[in-house]
């Protein structure tokens, strides 16, 4: 098998499922515990929080474990809406992951004003749109640090001084970001940041948020005293203990892995490009995760060449949803204006540690061929779109 889905998730790292295994057998402790044998697995999830404290260079006491990126998107935003009870408004974009897009429509049914700010052909935001948006009415904004579906890089330091200029709350759901580039938070202006396990080889169900010392904040989960308060729920210590290792393994190898990733993604990419006609990268090609690539073939049906690929054991992903009825494509290429035609045939590749050159081998080998074959067999698809059934 070929898997090339790694913005859907990853594998767990060998090292990472190692290191949590004693906690899911003899270290069960509670950490609230006041013996001995409860300190030693407060202690590691300590040394966690430190790692992921390290990764991000934040404070240890800045970051709050949560179960997943979806709590901490909506722990983030609930906080800053919650907390800043004079100021009704958001601001977010149109290509947020669902954790934050859904959220914020949800916001928006409730009574807050919420701008979502539009993208060019590129994915790109217009800053002048962004300081516009940011008013003294608004709570929060929240902007993804890096779109899922195509790898677009959004410039956070700017859309947070122009935030912060507003006196607004900057959020940044950074799950596509954390392990793939370099972070810095100490010289930010980003006071919120989600991130989750299942994204850098730790397992599902464990993330974290980050939230810099001295925001004002209120829980989501409201419980015992875990979390320094700000998270109540026994901890998930296992996990907790992958994230840890998933971030300190990050930090080690970041630098060699985002170039090397890099070369393969390009390496496919510019393959694919150069052996099929009618195809384009949608996206910042500029501003970009160094492990992905969205490229629409045109004139063909995505879901055809995912059920084609996945005969040649390879796994990815379609920009367009043809599910239930629906001819829409993903919002995200919508919001960037990517035509009917090219938006409905968009694969994305991501990569991750474990990729290959022989991945990238065996994608330009048959890729190029399932493309012509497609073409071939339904010339006019454009006037039959989705009577494939799902
Ligand atoms: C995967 C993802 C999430 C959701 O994370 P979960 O841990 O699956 O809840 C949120 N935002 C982005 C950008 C993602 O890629």
């Amino acid at each position: 098998m070929i898997y090339l889905d790694n913005n859907a998730t990853t594998a767990v790292a060998p090292e990472v499922l190692e290191e949590m295994l004693p906690f899911l057998k003899e270290q069960y402790a509670n950490p609230s515990g006041m013996y001995t044998f409860a300190a030693e697995v407060g202690r590691k999830v300590g040394e966690a929080r430190e790692r992921v404290a390290a990764l991000l260079g934040a404070h240890p006491d800045e970051i709050v474990f949560t179960s997943c990126g979806t709590e901490s998107d909506n722990t983030a935003l609930r906080a800053a809406v919650w907390s800043n009870p004079d100021r009704l408004g958001v601001v977010t974009t149109r290509v947020e992951h669902p954790a934050v897009k859904n959220l914020c429509e949800h916001l928006e049914h409730v009574g807050h004003p919420v701008s979502f700010l539009p993208v060019d052909g590129a994915g790109r935001l217009d800053l002048v749109q962004v300081r516009a948006a940011m008013t003294r009415s608004v709570a929060v904004s929240s902007v993804m640090w890096a779109n899922n579906e195509t790898g677009t890089v959004f410039p956070v330091a700017e859309i947070g001084a122009l935030a912060h200029e507003a006196g607004v709350v900057f959020h940044t759901d950074a799950v596509q970001v954390v392990g793939k580039i370099p972070i810095d938070l100490a010289g930010l202006p980003i006071d919120m940041l989600s991130l989750s396990g299942h994204k850098l080889h730790a397992p599902k169900g464990i993330g974290a948020l980050y939230v810099r010392k001295g925001s004002k904040f209120s829980s989501f989960l409201i419980g015992g005293h875990q979390e320094r308060g700000r998270r109540g729920g026994t901890e998930n210590v296992p996990a907790i203990v992958a994230l840890g290792k998933a971030c300190e393994i990050a930090a080690d190898s970041i630098e060699r892995e985002r170039s090397r990733v890099r070369r393969l993604r390009d390496r496919l990419e510019s393959a694919l490009l150069e052996r099929i006609p009618n195809a384009r990268v949608n996206g910042d090609v500029e501003n970009r995760l160094p492990n992905t690539t969205n490229i629409a073939f045109e004139f063909v049906e995505g879901e055809a060449i995912l059920l084609m690929l996945n005969e040649e054991g390879i796994c990815a992903s379609s920009g367009s949803a043809c599910t239930s009825g629906s001819l829409e494509p993903s919002h995200v290429l919508r919001a960037m204006g990517v035509p009917f035609t090219a938006a409905h045939g968009s694969v994305r590749f991501s990569f991750s540690a474990y990729n290959t050159d022989a991945d990238v081998d065996r994608v330009i080998a048959v890729l190029p061929g399932i493309i012509a074959r497609l073409r071939e067999m339904s010339p006019f698809w454009a006037e039959q779109t989705c009577k494939m059934p799902a």
